[in-house]
């Protein structure tokens, strides 16, 4: 029996083009990817052409980079108290969601919100009421939300696992919304999974209070900052406080295999003018046991 493992990729840049992030997967040796599928930084966009959505889907490389992986814009804050700011971020959040049910994106990626000066329980209903809204307008989608760990700067709402589980509970549709968990921002809100023990346990929490079915996609990246810093600043696989033992952990667990698990990491090369994306993805194969006893 062949082992399954997880499809390991990256976050590329769409400048030019959607359909260009294919190329770039292709030459770092992506299994996988994520994209933005508008500008991260700015609140409205132009509508998709139908050229640029055949581009995409027909792209040749789309068969063997998959799944695709969306990463919602950083100004959307579904937890804001302020009515209007809201109805903003859900209006654009519905837009970005029609976009990946267009370009065929399995799941798109979304940072739950910021608290500001109201409480975490208040704060998480109004999300979930947002999100309701949101699978609302897109009814009969086929791509999921899906709701990252946090790294806890500031107000921000899902450094716990008790924050994605009220609310993942909190939305009715709930088979179109999963968690992705992000390895920097769990060690930067505390956990720690450097040895296996610590991993087991983590996981164990995870899937009493989530389910780890529930969990679509993993960001790797490891931390600059140490355990609970609640700062998130993401460093190169093997580089940073997390270390190697701690991604061994994940990439050779078989409850993730298959899933895609997504470098955020610094772009660039090194001083021998390797691609760090290539360098990272590299790392992490060899973290992976080839092991010939089957999964069960
Ligand atoms: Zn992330
Ligand atoms: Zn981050």
């Amino acid at each position: 029996m062949v082992r399954q493992t997880p499809r390991l990729g990256a976050h590329l840049s769409v400048a030019g083009g959607l359909h260009l992030a294919f190329d770039a997967a292709r030459k770092v040796r992506c299994d996988a990817m994520q994209i933005f599928v508008k500008n991260q930084r700015q609140w409205s966009a132009p509508p998709l052409s139908p050229d640029a959505v055949r581009a995409f889907r027909e792209h040749p490389q789309a068969a063997r980079v998959a799944p695709v992986i969306a990463h919602a814009s950083y100004l959307l804050n579904l937890a804001s108290a302020d009515r209007a700011a809201r109805a903003k971020s859900l209006a654009a959040l519905t837009d970005e969601l029609q976009r990946c049910e267009a370009l065929g994106v399995a799941g798109l990626v979304l940072h739950p919100g910021a608290a500001g000066d109201s409480d975490m329980s208040s704060a998480i209903r109004r999300i979930a009421v947002a999100l309701n809204d949101v699978l609302a307008a897109v009814p009969d989608g086929r791509c999921a939300i899906l709701l990252e760990t946090t790294a806890g700067q500031g107000s921000a709402v899902g450094w716990r696992f008790e924050h994605l589980a009220d609310l993942l509970a909190g939305v009715e549709a709930g088979d179109r919304v999963g968690a992705c968990l992000d390895t920097c921002h769990l060690f930067a809100a505390g956990y720690d999974f450097r040895t296996a023990d610590d991993y087991a346990l983590m996981i164990a929490e995870l899937d009493r209070l989530i389910g780890v079915r529930r969990v679509r996609c993993i960001h790797v990246n490891d931390s600059v900052k140490p355990l609970g810093s609640r700062v998130d600043r993401h460093a190169h696989i093997g580089e940073g406080e997390i270390g190697l033992a701690g991604f061994r952990h994940f990439v050779n667990d078989p409850r993730w295999a298959d899933l895609p698990m997504i470098l955020e990491t610094p772009k660039g090369e090194d001083d021998q003018g390797r691609d760090y994306d290539a360098l990272n993805l590299q790392r992490l194969r060899r973290l992976i046991r080839r092991s010939r006893t089957p999964v069960d």
